[in-house]
């Protein structure tokens, strides 16, 4: 029997579901299709819907129908949709509600001009115009942090907020042996004036026949016209309104067809992880993907695990030769897969490598640990920042262009994010071991061009689930472990071992 309660709060629910897929939509809209002009017309509109938004997320009736449904969850199978569903609405709720009104419209004031301060100081490549904003947002993280109890550490509050139930003492040392390792290997293979992927993707490419090129790739790897679109952006992104209806976009450099070409593998992983969950969750809050670690694992399962392998060069470069009459002709796969496998210790982040990206997160986990513990002054951010890269990568930066200013995160007060991007690495090497395992052809499947075993893995394991299971009961279930640093060394070593980029140990 299920309970008046329930039918009501999955109403409820489906209707908070619908303002944010509204918020979603132009999002995707205000970076592919809106005119400029529209901008002033779009923040009354974000506005407004963020107000509706905020106000259904917090009604004090959403709070008595979970403490009505809390009695019966507690006698029901706790795998089951609707105990999973109260759980996961009770956890929002908490988090909208303990966080004063006025806090909250600082928080969005201060995102706002926080990121107009950060544009300016990129543009002038200067710091100081930025600083008073990245002061105000470690102020208000710590008022953010003060409305939470029951952590060990008070970036774990933050860390919560992208990475569910993942801790501050849990990643401190998983990322120090990241660091240990990938130091000396990125020293022992990396060059850093070699030119990105070796050069071989070096245009010029007309940007239709890129467009035609990535499509085909797509087609191969399992994008559903009826369902999916492509469209150009500035900064690539993946953003679904349901699963049924999935934007991708990508950027399109004529100098460089690798840009198109690994962004939109990256994104496809995004796509079909929202394509892919249960229709029975859809617009219910269990239908999001559950973090965004578990999100960056499907991501570059695509870009890297297998779009940097070798049976994937070897599927390649066939399209490549039909795509780009005469470019690719002087490539064979080992020189491919030698090229998208070089290493290049580098400033910037957004451009890296996949041996170098993750030391670029765990400079940014030291200083924001730093900033919210209280042991950096906000002063000494930028010479905190080219020390740590003098450290990590043997560079100087010449610029706070190029070193501190260059990501948007700061700038909206979001810290917290960025080690997620470094958990979806660890979290695909180990999915990979398993993949191997449960389909022991899947590297012969990936280079005749079968990708179907490999999405159905997938949806099963991971897609479907959506929000359901935590990131750390996801795991566990597929893999028996924890999040571990060992799997994804030992598959970057072998690979550049493979690519005759590393000698063998
Ligand atoms: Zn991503």
């Amino acid at each position: 029997m299920t309970p008046a309660e329930l039918t009501e709060l999955r109403r409820q629910l489906a209707e908070i579901t619908d303002l944010q897929a509204l918020g979603a939509l132009m999002f995707w809209d205000q970076n592919t299709m809106m005119p400029p002009g529209g901008a002033a017309a779009r923040a009354d509109m974000a506005d407004t819907l963020q107000r509706t938004l905020h106000a259904r997320e917090t009604a004090p009736e959403l709070g008595r129908l979970l403490d009505a449904l809390e009695p019966w969850a507690a006698g029901e199978d706790p795998d089951s949709d609707d105990v999973r569903l109260v759980h996961w609405a009770r956890r929002d709720f908490e988090k909208s509600v303990r966080v004063p009104a006025d806090l909250a419209a600082e928080i969005t004031r201060a995102k706002a001009v926080g990121l107009q301060a950060w544009t300016e100081a990129l543009a002038a490549s200067d710091y100081s115009r930025f600083r008073d904003a990245l002061a105000r947002h470690v102020e208000l993280r710590h008022a953010y942090i003060g409305c939470f109890e029951g952590h060990a550490h008070p970036y774990d509050v933050l860390l919560d907020d992208f990475e569910p139930g993942l801790t501050t003492a849990e990643l401190r040392p998983m990322f120090a042996e990241l660091r240990e390792a990938l130091v000396p290997l990125v020293a022992a293979t990396g060059d850093p004036d070699q030119p990105r992927n070796d050069g071989v993707f070096g245009g010029p490419f007309a940007v239709d026949a890129q467009r035609a090129a990535v499509l085909e790739l797509l087609d191969s790897v399992g994008y559903d016209p009826d369902h999916w679109r492509l469209d150009p952006s500035v900064h690539p992104f993946a953003q679904s309104l349901a699963p049924t209806d999935v934007r991708l976009t990508t950027k399109y450099d004529e100098s460089d067809y690798a840009v198109a070409l690994y962004s939109v593998l990256h994104e496809f992983g995004h796509g079909l992880y929202e394509a892919s969950v249960d229709p029975a969750l859809a617009r219910t809050t269990l239908a999001e993907p559950v973090s965004l670690g578990v999100h960056e694992s499907q991501s570059r399962l695509w870009e890297n695990v297998v779009g940097r392998s070798r049976p994937f060069c070897a599927f390649l470069l066939p399209q490549l030769r039909r795509q780009f009459p005469g470019a690719f002709d002087a490539l064979d796969t080992t020189s491919l897969y030698r090229a998208v496998n070089t290493v290049q210790p580098s400033l910037i982040r957004i451009e890296a490598d996949e041996t170098t990206y993750n030391l670029h997160i765990i400079l940014r986990f030291e200083l924001e640990l730093a900033l919210i513990e209280g042991t950096l002054e906000i002063d000494d951010v930028p010479d905190a920042w080219n020390d740590a890269v003098a450290r990590l990568f043997g560079l100087e930066v010449p610029s706070d262009a190029e070193g501190v200013l260059q990501d948007t995160h700061w700038g909206g007060g979001l810290i917290g994010y960025f080690p997620t991007y470094t958990i979806g690495n660890l979290m695909a090497s180990q999915l990979w071991e398993r993949i191997e395992a449960d389909v022991p052809d899947v590297w012969e499947r990936i280079e005749a061009g079968d990708f179907a075993a490999l999405r159905e893995w997938l949806r099963v394991n991971i897609h479907r689930h959506g929000r359901k299971l935590y990131p750390r009961e996801l795991l566990g279930r597929v893999t028996g472990e924890e999040l571990r640093v060992e799997p994804f060394v030992t598959y970057l070593r072998a690979k550049l071992e493979d690519a005759g980029l590393l000698a063998p140990a």
